[in-house]
């Protein structure tokens, strides 16, 4: 198992569920020793949780009997079935390459150079999270630009969820007339899915942040506090938040015949085996799938791939029904959240999950934000550790839900949705 997050985590306490010791050895090989709940992410930059409370030792989190090494990754040895590591080498029957994508910030011009965690941050590491809560603590007046580079990114709604949260943290911290809030992205609208992007365009419209879409960054300037686009836009900012490329990890670019131009491993978008070599199956980020990048498709993943690993090892025919199902809570600040489901075929429609009777989708509520709470615990005691969560299979379900639901014909949110100038969230609670 290569990488030991969310997806080689799951995968390799599900295998061990599965055989007993003394007929398969898992071995679990990653860099460092720092689980992180990604998703806490987000709300470091708003106090709402300390970066501590977020990490837990990655070896803590394999059943007994996972041999787990940490150790950086060299490069992979396809014809010799050897993954070749730091001080060492691991031979294999089967592969599961579970390794994510990383973050390339010094691929753009002048992100990292005067200006980085000074004047421009990113919240998608744990170190940027935490910088950019001190400074947003003090910020007091200007312009707040939120600005994702390019696609493919992990969690692709997380730049709007920081937009609604800074919205509403500003408003309560009462400078938020003070603070222009600009969301800056390649899309030509606030998201990839046409009825998800009329929502989210709608909820930026109502929370007073302005949109600037089609804006391929092609230089920061974090001095002079600008955004520069490829077509010679410029973006000016006090404060910029900025999401950078992601690729997949370095040594697939260094494994011949593993990876693509951007080291993701192409993968089949149903078995989840590698187009590499059969023996070699990838789950999470690090697949080249037209599935978002996200922690619930990981999961999702994980049982159809626990499945054809033991078919595979078994001489059978693999099961080809993972059906690209991705699942994402999105907070929008002053206590809601929405719920998207969606997969390959279906874009997020409304209704209720995962039944007729659940959460509302596609409509802000109370009880989303709680599930989005409450994803947390789940995550450390059921998600990682392997446990099937009733009601939460791999396919995506279609009972409750509106499927037949044309872009433009969405529920409204239960505030109504188009409401005025102020804050219409201003009286609520807060996250
Ligand atoms: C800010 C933010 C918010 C998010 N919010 C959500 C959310 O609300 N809902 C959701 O579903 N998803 C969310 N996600 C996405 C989710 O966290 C990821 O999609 C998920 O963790 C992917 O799992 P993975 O196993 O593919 O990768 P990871 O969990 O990232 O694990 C990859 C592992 O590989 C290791 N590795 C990489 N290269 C090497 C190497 N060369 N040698 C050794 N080890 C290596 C890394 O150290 C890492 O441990 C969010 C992500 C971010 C950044």
């Amino acid at each position: 198992m290569l990488g030991g997050g969310t997806g080689g985590t799951l995968v390799a306490n599900r295998l061990r569920r599965r055989w007993p010791t003394r007929d398969v050895e898992i071995v679990v090989v990653d860099e460092d020793d720092q689980h992180v709940y990604q998703p806490g992410l987000l709300v470091v930059p708003f106090g709402l949780a300390r970066p501590d409370e977020i990490v837990r030792p990655r070896g803590q989190q394999l059943h007994p009997g996972i041999d787990y090494r940490v150790d950086p990754i060299d490069h992979v040895d396809l014809a010799e079935r050897r993954v070749v590591l730091g001080g060492g080498a691991v031979d294999y029957d089967v592969l599961v390459v579970a390794t994510g994508a990383v973050l390339q910030p010094e691929e753009t011009p002048g992100l990292i150079a005067e200006g980085w965690m000074e004047r421009v941050f990113t919240f998608y590491s744990l170190p940027g999270a935490s910088a950019l809560a001190g400074r947003l603590a003090t910020f007091e007046e200007g312009r707040l630009a939120v600005n994702v580079v390019d696609l493919p990114i992990k969690c692709p709604v997380a730049p709007l969820e920081f937009c609604f949260l800074a919205d509403w943290y500003l408003t309560e911290r009462g400078v938020r007339d003070r603070v222009e809030l600009v969301y800056v992205t390649p899309l030509d609208g606030a998201f990839t899915k046409p009825t998800a992007s009329q929502h989210l365009g709608e909820l930026l419209e109502r929370k007073g942040v302005q949109l600037v879409t089609e804006f391929n960054t092609g230089e920061v300037d974090g001095r002079g506090g600008r955004l520069i686009g490829y077509d010679g836009r410029e973006v000016d900012f006090d404060l910029g938040v900025v999401v950078p490329l992601h690729g997949g990890s370095d040594y697939v670019g260094r494994s011949p015949g593993l990876g693509d131009e951007l080291n993701f491993v192409p993968t089949d978008e149903h078995t989840l085996q590698s187009k590499a070599a059969p023996e070699v199956f990838v789950i999470g980020d690090a697949a080249n799938l037209p599935a978002s990048k996200a922690g619930s498709v990981t999961h999702f993943e994980g049982e159809v791939l626990v499945e054809n690993v033991g078919r595979f090892l078994d001489g059978e025919p693999l099961d080809a029904s993972y059906d690209g199902h991705a699942n994402c809570f999105i907070e929008t600040g002053f206590g809601k959240a929405l719920l998207i489901d969606f997969n390959y075929d279906t874009e997020p429609v409304g209704g209720h999950f995962p039944g007729a009777v659940g959460v509302p989708l596609l409509k802000e509520s109370r009880l989303n934000h709680l599930g989005k709470l409450m994803f947390q615990w789940f995550y450390w005691h059921a998600l990682l550790p392997g446990r099937d969560i009733p009601g939460l299979g791999s396919d995506m379900p279609t009972s409750g839900k509106e499927l037949r639901l044309a872009p433009g014909d969405g529920p409204r949110d239960v505030d109504g949705g188009t409401a005025g100038s102020d804050h219409p969230d201003h009286q609520e609670a807060s996250p």
